[in-house]
């Protein structure tokens, strides 16, 4: 029995019920999809195919970016909405079965909120951020104490019947697919690291996932022109604010130099903590009407409670994320800079 502390086998036996009755099983997961949300559907996705012959679709708000798609199975449909909007809503509206993972409810998976709400289907959260919007879900597995939802996800499926805990029992594609996604979130072991982290890593190497394999996929496979911008920011972007607060914007003009693409700014908001002084770090990236925004932030600095008041956001203690708009928190997108000057000397008294 591999059973941890955070797991009810009573919540795991009533999701394989719940699987056992379903025919059609939608996964989901949150808007600009990281390698954990698509990591967990992808793992997900393949287990409920492979080892419960269930007709099953993944549906993302958002096409993933290039360094991630080697996660996505081979026959097993992935819908994006922003590509097919069509065939994403309405496999929403035929889903028996909707298990949501990585996010803390709808609200993250943006414009396909209100079609997940208005869904008549059962509907399942695996998760682990702070505040998990509860209410939607007929069942709900919440664990902020883990690193990602792969790992989460992990502990759920060596539970299923017939697993055994044995993770050899799980498809191929379903264990590369969960390191895949334990990987990016704890930023290759850097971050959110548990005792049951290295357990799960260290089971699934000697289950014979090849973890050099996953690591030239995420890590070394760059353009050249995504390091060279992150270069760029680097060093005339980068601003320190007197209270230890770095933050650097990658504005509109600053991506279409380089040509950035979505997903090539990852990582980048961690490089400014490996400086003494700094206890958080910031980074904004211009959309349409709003920048993106990431927050990392050392012990005892709390991301999520700085995301939750001033970026419209949440996440996790000290990794967090969120938006900042114009014209409605800043009069114009000009405005960044000094909002943040602001938000450091309030944030950190
Ligand atoms: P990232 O900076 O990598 O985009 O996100 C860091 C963490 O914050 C992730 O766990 C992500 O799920 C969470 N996060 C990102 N954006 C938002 C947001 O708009 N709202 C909330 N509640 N969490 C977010
Ligand atoms: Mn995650």
């Amino acid at each position: 029995m591999v059973m941890t502390a955070f797991l009810q086998p009573e919540l795991v036996r009533r999701l394989s019920g719940q699987i056992d009755r379903a025919s059609k099983v939608t996964v989901a997961a949150h808007a600009r999809p990281d390698g954990d949300a698509l990591g967990s559907c992808a793992a997900l996705a393949e287990y409920l195919t492979t080892c419960r012959g269930k007709d099953t679709a993944a549906i993302l708000p958002d096409t993933p970016p290039r360094n991630l798609r080697f996660l996505l199975p081979d026959v097993i449909p992935f819908l994006f909405h922003d590509a097919e909007p069509e065939n994403a809503l309405r496999r929403i509206r035929e889903s028996d079965l909707v298990i949501l993972l990585d996010c803390s409810g709808f609200s993250r998976t943006e414009g396909l909120e209100v079609p997940f709400r208005e869904s008549g289907a059962g509907k399942v959260l695996i998760d682990h951020h702070l505040n998990p919007e509860t209410e939607d879900f007929s069942l709900v597995f919440s664990t902020p104490g883990i690193s990602s939802a792969s790992e989460l996800l992990y502990w759920i499926l060596l539970e299923m019947p017939g697993m055994d805990g044995n993770p050899r029992r799980l498809p191929p594609r379903c264990a590369a697919a969960l390191l895949s996604g334990m990987t990016t979130d704890t930023n290759n072991f850097a971050n959110s690291v548990f005792p049951s982290t290295l357990r799960m890593a260290s089971q699934l190497l000697e289950a014979g996932v090849d973890r050099d394999a996953i690591l030239t996929e995420l890590y070394q496979r760059s353009r050249e022109n995504r390091v060279r911008a992150m270069g760029y920011l680097q060093n005339e972007g980068l601003h320190i604010t007197p209270e230890g607060v770095a933050y650097m914007i990658a504005t509109r003009e600053i991506q279409d130099r380089f040509g950035l693409e979505e997903g090539e700014t990852e990582g980048l908001v961690n490089i400014p903590l490996s400086i003494e002084q700094v206890r958080m770090s910031i980074l904004l990236k211009e959309g349409d009407g709003q920048y993106r925004v990431s927050l990392r932030s050392k012990k005892g600095i709390s991301a999520q409670r700085c995301a939750a008041a001033w970026f419209n956001g949440g996440g996790h203690e000290n990794a967090s994320g969120g938006k900042l708009l114009w014209p409605r928190d800043i009069a114009r997108k000009e405005d960044a800079a000094a909002y943040l000057e602001m938000v450091s000397k309030e944030f950190m008294k």
